[in-house]
């Protein structure tokens, strides 16, 4: 099974291949904050937005429980455009923005990933001399080098599901 790194500890899947997943907190928490970067082109939908003559867009979750920041996804770190071709600018803490709606502030997350092939990851990326004069990527980082994601959220306080949050094609 397949498990991004920096979510070693909080992504807990939910079917056999790891490619849907809940985050729960190290401290049983299930409710978080959401702090953001994108372009909204929906109330509650947000994509990729420009950023530093490049691009970004990142998703940071705070336990409601105990306080712990996670950053769950950066276009520039888990992207494989924004990684691989380096289309992509991590996004500085100072630019994201708290998440609510009309009815909630606190939200369970699920995550859907599409990762390369291990095949296709090892051609492209891994025995690719010219990306790794600048990166030493090896096949572990597959686990953390997206080709899609989407984050879906529900809001706690009102049970509403917000499909889509993100859905971004990431390659
Ligand atoms: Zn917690």
């Amino acid at each position: 099974m397949i498990k991004p790194r920096h979510l070693e500890k909080i992504y807990y899947p939910t079917d056999d291949e790891g490619i849907e997943g809940e985050i729960v907190c190290e401290c049983g928490g299930r409710a978080f904050k959401i702090r953001c970067f994108g372009e909204f082109y929906d109330k509650n939908k947000m994509a990729i937005n420009e950023y530093e003559n490049k691009y970004g867009q990142a998703v940071r979750a705070v336990c409601a429980n105990c306080g712990t920041n996670y950053l769950l996804y950066d276009f520039a770190l888990h992207g494989y455009n924004g990684l691989i071709c380096e289309e992509g600018i991590a996004v500085s803490d100072e630019v994201l923005e708290g998440f609510i709606t009309e009815t909630d502030n606190l939200f369970e997350i699920k995550i859907f990933l599409e990762y390369d092939d291990e095949d296709q990851f090892l051609e492209e990326v891994v025995n690719d001399e010219y990306l790794q004069k600048d990166f030493n990527f090896t096949m572990a980082d597959r686990a953390s080098i997206w080709s899609w994601i989407v984050i879906e959220l529900k809001g706690m306080q009102s049970g509403i599901v917000y499909k889509d949050f993100v859905n971004q094609e990431l390659a």
